[in-house]
């Protein structure tokens, strides 16, 4: 059989522990058989990061502005552990951060759905899509703790030294206080992600905030989705099919519960926090989470929602046995290799793209999966694979779709 021939190469980030053993897996069981797999490799492993002060990361977010699709296995973020277990120069910072700051993205979540995996809201039959946030708001707050008495006021001095005041509070005894903030900026790229990823997607948006309460701070998020959507983005949205829906946070959670699913929904970063963490458990299982940042400027990185999965990796050095799902791993491969596709015009690779997800599916659904769907699932006859067992499941069944 002849190789699916790649055009541009995929910026290709490798990374730690667990998910780095499935990486190499991946590539040579699902991948390098069947295409002619053309990438520009930077090592994200923490080593390698630490080697180069992490210049690697800032590399491989330039390089994805130079090619536009990446795919990302999970990294570890060093904490204090890691000091001493890397033999760390520095307590070096998120990947993810460092690249979501440069790309200027928005991230997008979307559960697989399998039958046997069974959502806890029954009549979610799609995905829901989760658009966080990634900048301001409680993340970046100030905030104070008011001893006694006195008055609490917000100042903004413009640069002629000019002061505009709000009282905040005339307090009377203890109390707290907190300041946050926005930039339009980081709001426009924000809508400008959102509206792009459902025409990419073909999936209505929605879009939610309590605006009638917050009458400026969460108006203007209102206001610039708005202006964004009619001004470069209504007529896109009417020839697609697809629409774009504001309503309040309160009421898109109850409409949220009462829908079948199949759509995106955006949220300010305390919300998108807090939804995504919902409707993933909701859903099953963080291992069956899509992951991808895509750029208002149209660059896409692809990874999966889990970490390094680190427990798995020191059974895996102690020569035990391992369980661990690859499912999200692989669809941040072949989401980056069918938009890679898409982008180069190449069929036969978004078809090896939508077979290799079928094939995780149908194993899957055929009853062969890892330990933490084994505990899940609903079929009837299943069976528990270790990793490297499971990898081979699907190459079984991506052969037989071939
Ligand atoms: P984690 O890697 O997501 O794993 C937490 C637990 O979830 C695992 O111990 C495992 O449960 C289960 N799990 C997650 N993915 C699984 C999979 N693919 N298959 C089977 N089970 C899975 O989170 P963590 O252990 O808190 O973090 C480990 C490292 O990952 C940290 O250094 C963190 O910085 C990093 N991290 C990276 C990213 C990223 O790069 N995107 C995201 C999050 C965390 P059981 O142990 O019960 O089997
Ligand atoms: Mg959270």
């Amino acid at each position: 059989m002849e190789k699916i021939k790649m055009t541009t190469p995929l910026v290709e980030m490798d990374g730690d522990e667990m998910t780095r053993i499935l990486w190499k897996l991946i590539k040579d069981e699902l991948l390098l058989p069947f295409v002619d797999l053309k990438t520009e490799y930077y090592d994200l492993g923490l080593d390698y990061r630490n080697e180069t002060n992490d210049q690697v990361t800032f590399d491989s977010a330039e390089a994805t502005k130079k090619y536009g699709v990446a795919v990302k296995c999970a990294t570890i973020t060093p904490n204090a552990a890691r000091m001493p277990e890397y033999n760390l120069k520095e307590m070096w910072k998120s990947p993810n951060g460092t690249i979501r700051a440069i790309l200027d993205g928005t991230v997008f979540r979307a559960p697989i759905i399998v039958k046997g995996i069974e959502p806890y809201v029954k009549n979610w039959t799609k995905p829901i899509t989760i658009a966080r946030h990634a900048y301001g708001d409680v993340y970046k707050g100030v905030e104070m703790k008011i001893p006694a008495a006195g008055k609490a006021e917000l100042v903004y001095t413009n640069e002629a030294g000019e002061e505009t005041r709000e009282t905040i509070h005339d307090f009377d005894g203890a109390g707290i206080i907190q300041g946050m903030h926005n930039l339009n900026g980081s709001i426009e790229s924000f809508a400008r992600s959102c509206f792009n990823f459902a025409l990419d997607t073909k999936q209505d948006l929605w879009f939610a905030t309590k605006d009638t309460i917050s009458k400026k701070y969460d108006h203007t998020f209102k206001d610039i989705f708005q202006e964004i959507f009619d001004a470069e983005y209504k007529e896109k949205f009417d020839a697609a099919g697809i629409e774009y829906f504001y309503t309040l946070i309160d009421d898109a959670v109850a409409r949220v519960m009462r829908s079948e699913g199949g759509y995106i929904w955006a949220c300010k970063n305390y919300d998108g926090d807090v939804m995504s963490d919902m409707v993933a458990t909701a859903f099953g299982s963080l291992s069956m989470m899509t992951s991808v940042l895509a750029s208002p400027n149209g660059y896409y990185e692809y990874e999966a929602a889990h970490g390094t999965v680190q427990r798995h990796y020191y059974k895996h050095l102690k020569g035990e046995e391992t369980s661990t799902n690859p499912i999200a791993t692989i669809f941040a491969w072949s989401g980056a290799l069918r938009k890679r596709g898409e982008l180069d015009n190449l069929p036969e690779l978004m078809a090896f793209a939508d077979k290799l997800e079928k094939a995780c599916i149908n194993t899957i659904e055929n009853g062969e999966m890892t330990g933490d769907l084994y505990l899940i699932s609903t079929l009837e006859n299943k069976k528990k694979l270790n990793t490297h067992d499971f990898i081979m499941a699907i190459r079984k069944t991506l052969e037989s779709l071939m």
